[in-house]
């Protein structure tokens, strides 16, 4: 591949590190970080593609550069596949991590799933490149579990603490750390599946 240079659109630091770790196996590559004044996009779209093509176009408008971002969704079962898209505002436009979590507890109390057999769940990620001249290239990763009980663990963030993924012996992400996380999940497939694809020089 010849050099490419991409602006991350994801200015969480957390996201940011396992992003760059992984695109960085892609020769030529240059990851720069986003510039903080480039304002938040509105991820009012209706699939993770679609939200993660608005976070990257944004900052191609805004630097006239390559840009990559993500965009994940906690699908579950008995809820007939939410939160879905609406994984960060489950509970409300300003909702906190702890609120979400909460109100999915609530909600699968309510639909009466409780045991694991009832609580089966999928993380999905869309990791999407967009370039200048208006092509794109992306690709997804996901990881399946169970929603626990209650929340274990204290690393990560967001729904990691009541997501066990499979084969990990019952322990949520948030109780396996950051790098064996990063080495099961939705996000870390994504990426290492567009890095795939980037070293490929796959584009549509
Ligand atoms: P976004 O794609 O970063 O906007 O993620 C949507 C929501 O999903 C976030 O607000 C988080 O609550 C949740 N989320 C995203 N990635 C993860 C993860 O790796 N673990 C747990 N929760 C996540």
């Amino acid at each position: 591949m010849e050099g490419l240079s991409l602006v991350l659109a994801s200015a969480n630091p957390d996201k940011a590190a396992e992003i760059a770790e992984i695109l960085g196996s892609v020769p030529g590559l240059e990851l720069h970080p986003r510039p903080s004044s480039v304002p938040d996009v509105d991820e009012d779209g209706d699939t993770l593609v679609a939200n993660a093509r608005l976070k990257a176009v944004a900052l191609v408008e805004a630097t006239g550069m390559a840009a990559v971002a993500d965009d994940t969704g906690l699908e579950v079962e008995a809820l007939g596949g939410a939160p879905g898209v609406y994984s960060a505002r489950f509970a409300g436009e300003d909702a906190s991590y702890a609120d979400n979590v909460a109100k999915l507890l609530d909600e699968l109390d309510r639909v009466g799933a409780h045991a694991p057999g009832q609580r089966r769940a999928t993380f999905r990620t869309v990791a999407l490149v967009a370039y200048p001249d208006g092509s794109e290239l992306w690709a997804e990763g996901a990881v399946g579990g169970v929603i626990t009980g209650e929340p274990a663990g204290e690393a990560g963030f967001g729904y990691d603490p009541v997501f066990a993924p499979d084969g990990e012996g019952g322990r949520t992400f948030a109780q396996l750390g950051t790098e064996q996380k990063h080495r099961i999940s939705h996000r870390g497939r994504a990426f290492r599946a567009l890095a795939g694809r980037l070293t490929e020089g796959a584009n549509s």
